[in-house]
């Protein structure tokens, strides 16, 4: 299994993105918004849904911030830890605007 950590162009707000530096970035630094490629390990690329997935919630544990996403089309749920170039004071806005979007 290979992972797979490259730059990409967010499919929602079309920002150019950078490597990551140390987790395996599969989310938007600015919207959150990520494609559903993986299936049960971050990185993995073995599904090929294709659905947008959104933030729906985020948790903190042992001082670290992990973001809930949901899958759009099949439903999957996956954790992620933030990465370090996060726009994360904007995460609790964009859960919100996502949520009257989406449900
Ligand atoms: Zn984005
Ligand atoms: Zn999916």
């Amino acid at each position: 299994m290979k992972k797979i950590n490259e730059s990409f162009i967010c499919i929602n707000c079309w920002k150019n993105i950078p490597q990551a530096l140390k987790t395996c970035r599969n989310h938007c630094p600015h919207c959150f918004v990520s494609l559903h490629v993986d299936s049960d390990i971050p990185g993995d690329r073995a599904t090929d849904c294709g659905g947008r997935m959104y933030p729906t919630a985020y948790e903190i544990k042992n001082g670290q911030l992990k973001i809930c996403f949901q899958c759009k089309v099949c439903g999957k749920l996956h954790r992620n830890k933030r990465a370090d170039d996060d726009e994360i004071d904007r995460l609790d806005e964009y859960i919100k605007i996502y949520k009257e979007t989406l449900y």
